[in-house]
């Protein structure tokens, strides 16, 4: 044989123990000496050993060397001999393989594969680096390790469209790619993957067609918009951006939420991601103040900003329901916008038109022709089904609850009642409304995951869930009770020029503080007593503090917000604001002006039209 038909071959990155051949000639690297020869490196992952009976001549490390393969052993130990020739041929080996789609890695376990996609999330542990990348099918985590604690592939960053090939492992029972390598796409490859990948996320996000819960025009009518959120949690989802939902503290609001909850969360564990994903990928928080405040947006995007920068994860997606569409929301939207968060919205609050452009989407009854009686708990509910309906059986009981709950008079009312009947009476729904009102309270900003789905009965123990309702109503109705005994005989009388009974309560005075209830709760139990002490009249109750005040009213024909805002141009130096729905809301104002703004606002109601 002729030295020139010698055929010396150099294996790349990708390749494992699987690719040397006895008796074949590779290209090599010097890596280190032993006392019994010395160590060569076939690539940075495949090393052998020259016995020194087997060297030819003097090296040093990283000294480049050909040698032969002696004799692979049973236990993967590479014995090599040191061959000296001059003129041979050179082939470069790269491990065969093929791309294959993330959900199909479970088959090939053990195997070497090349997946493509997008870097959703870099984390360092103090072992390997650890990459999530995103396809469209599916998300993977993927190890790399060059030493313990340091950052491997550091030119790759998130957000990169990279190939990455590696073995597949099951750790733990959850598939990990092992990589050999992971390489940034640029140019036309990146942007066929990109391509390709957005195209078909963009087929798998789109929700489907399915009919609602219940027969309502307004809520069909919504259809397109609550669709677009559906469709923009699933690709939150599915490109492991973690989302964020905040909602209203109160009944109404827990219920939308957790109906989209347990969507949001059993989609991320049918996604393939990490036994916790469903804890760093997703948040759910209450408002204390029925708006999106700023203690709100700057709590959220400290903890986003610290995720981004100490987890490599993606900056968050917002929603939230119960809440965001009035210009209450705009200095925190604007907080946002410097950190482009987007943000979408469910809320049955009277809309302000200002809002929308800063929201990628908006589902609300008002822009349709409906009103607040379409509660944020139905919404939220059928935007939930939509966005996974398989948890439809875990949550078709919840907008009954929150109908119950936010006293709507919309016909969808009943209809979702009937729904569940036969499991939920209207009295039952009512008490799990109040429990979580009541526990609300108790747990202030926190959520209360798992505490909340058992007074839901979605964690599936019955027992448990009977037994913490009825506590839990005790408690509060005892607490209610105590409250009333103590403030009803305070109550203020007073007839209005358009034959409203208005009533007046301090409630900084004559009701306990810091407590349960809390001035708002407490003015509407007021409110519900007098209503039915004044059975056929209409009936307003104000319940005010040093520098607020809580509306409720039946059968006058108000708007809060609009009063609000006339107000606050009407008394310079009132210090007003505030709002909600039309005949249930707040309004806050300086305290020295307290008795002006009463006036004034007595004025208004006593001016607005009675329903006959
Ligand atoms: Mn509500």
């Amino acid at each position: 044989m002729q030295d020139e038909d010698i055929l010396v071959i150099r294996l790349g990155a990708t390749c494992d123990l699987a690719d040397v051949e006895e008796q074949q000639i590779y290209a090599g690297k010097v890596q280190g000496f032993a006392n019994f020869g010395m160590f060569v490196q076939l690539n940075d992952r495949i090393k052998g050993l020259v016995h020194k009976s087997n060297m030819k001549t003097e090296h040093r490390e990283k000294d480049p060397i050909i040698v032969k393969v002696r004799q692979i052993r049973p236990n993967g130990n590479i014995d090599l001999e040191e061959v000296q020739i001059q003129v041979y041929q050179v082939q470069n080996i790269e491990k065969k393989s093929t791309t294959i789609r993330i959900n199909d890695l479970g088959t090939r376990v053990g195997k070497t594969v090349a997946i493509e996609g997008e870097v959703a999330q870099i984390k360092q542990t103090s072992g390997p680096t650890i990459f999530t990348i995103v396809d469209e099918s599916g998300t993977q985590n993927v190890a790399a390790f060059v030493e313990a604690g340091v950052r491997a592939f550091p030119e790759v960053e998130l957000n990169d469209i990279v190939k990455v090939v590696g073995e597949v492992m099951k750790r733990n029972n959850q598939l990990q790619i092992e990589a050999h390598v992971i390489t940034a796409l640029t140019g036309d490859d990146e942007t066929a993957v990109r391509v390709r990948i957005d195209t078909a996320l963009d087929a798998r996000a789109e929700p489907e067609d399915i009919p609602l819960l219940v027969k309502s025009e307004v809520i069909e009518s919504l259809r397109p918009e609550m669709k677009k959120i559906a469709k923009i949690v699933r690709k939150a989802v599915f490109t492991a951006q973690p989302i964020i939902l905040r909602h209203h503290a109160d009944a109404d609001g827990i219920c939308s939420a957790v109906a989209i909850e347990q969507a949001i969360i059993a989609l991320i564990r049918e996604s393939g991601a990490d036994f916790d994903a469903d804890y760093y990928l997703f948040k759910r928080a209450p408002s204390k103040a029925p708006f999106y405040e700023i203690e709100d947006i700057t709590r959220d995007l400290d903890f986003s900003l610290k995720d981004h920068v100490r987890f490599g994860q993606k900056m968050p997606l917002v929603i939230l329901t119960d809440n965001g569409s009035t210009e209450e929301d705009e200095p925190s939207y604007k907080i946002a916008s410097v950190y482009d968060i987007p943000f979408a919205v469910i809320d049955h609050h009277h809309p302000d038109a200002t809002i929308d452009k800063y929201l990628i989407a908006h589902v609300n009854p008002y822009h349709v022709g409906g009103d607040f009686g379409i509660t944020a708990g139905m919404l939220g509910t059928e935007v939930a089904r939509l966005i996974n309906p398989k948890v439809e059986p875990l949550i078709r009981h919840l907008p009954a609850i929150a109908g119950v709950g936010d006293r709507s008079e919309a016909p969808e009312r009943a209809r979702y009642l009937a729904l569940v009947r036969d499991q939920y009476s209207e009295d039952t729904c009512k008490n799990i409304a109040l429990a979580l009102d009541y526990e609300q309270f108790w747990l202030r900003f926190n959520d209360g995951r798992e505490i909340v789905k058992d007074i839901l009965n979605i964690s599936g123990n019955i027992t448990r869930h009977t037994k913490l309702v009825a506590l839990l109503v005790e408690g509060a109705n005892v607490m209610i009770e105590d409250q009333m005994s103590a403030c009803m005989p305070h109550v203020v009388k007073r007839e209005l020029p358009n034959g409203a009974k208005l009533f007046l309560i301090d409630v900084e005075i004559h009701a306990h503080k810091f407590t349960f209830p809390p001035p708002g709760k407490t003015s509407g139990e007021v409110h519900d007593r007098l209503c039915k002490a004044n059975e056929g009249s209409p009936v307003v109750t104000i319940g005010f503090g040093p520098d607020f005040a809580v509306l409720r009213s039946r059968g006058v024909l108000m708007n809060i917000p609009r009063m609000v805002r006339e107000l606050h141009v009407e008394i310079p130096g009132g210090g007003i604001s505030g709002g909600g729905h039309l005949v249930v809301g707040s309004i806050k104002f300086v305290e020295g002006m307290r008795n002006t703004v009463l006036e004034a606002l007595i004025n208004k109601i006593g001016g607005a039209q009675v329903q006959k």
